[in-house]
């Protein structure tokens, strides 16, 4: 059965901690991580089950959409996460990244331009930003 990506996640414990809530409920998942550069942007962790346990996950991580607080997870004075500039939170969502612009990065730089603004939200206090 091949696997599928179910969701992408910005780094790497949120991404644990996804596949652990699908473990308590006998979905296997696992993580999978992308290159450096991918890593480094938004989605560079991806989660992928078993086609045949994909209805079932989404489902699930649907549910915990905005249940798990990351901020008790990290510590506050992790410079490596990416927080909300209002209330400090580390629950930030990323908007996708222009496609457009990240491959004439790759053309003509021969790696992904991860410095392409894209829009932030925070799933805390809902500051929306541009970064
Ligand atoms: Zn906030």
């Amino acid at each position: 059965m091949p696997k599928v990506t179910i969701a992408s996640y910005s780094n790497e414990a949120e991404a644990e901690l996804a596949a652990g809530r699908l473990a308590c409920d006998d979905i296997k998942a696992e993580v999978h991580r992308f290159s450096r550069y991918r890593a480094m942007g938004a989605g560079g962790y991806q989660l992928r089950v078993e086609g045949a346990d994909l209805a079932a996950a989404r489902r699930i991580l649907a549910g915990i959409d905005g249940e798990i607080d990351m901020d008790e997870y990290v510590d506050a004075d992790d410079a490596s996460y990416r927080r909300c500039p209002k209330c400090n939170s580390v629950n930030v969502t990323a908007g996708p990244r222009p496609l457009a612009m990240v491959l004439a990065s790759v053309l003509l730089l021969g790696l992904p331009l991860l410095f392409v603004p894209r829009n932030w939200s925070c799933r805390k206090c809902g500051q929306a930003w541009r970064a």
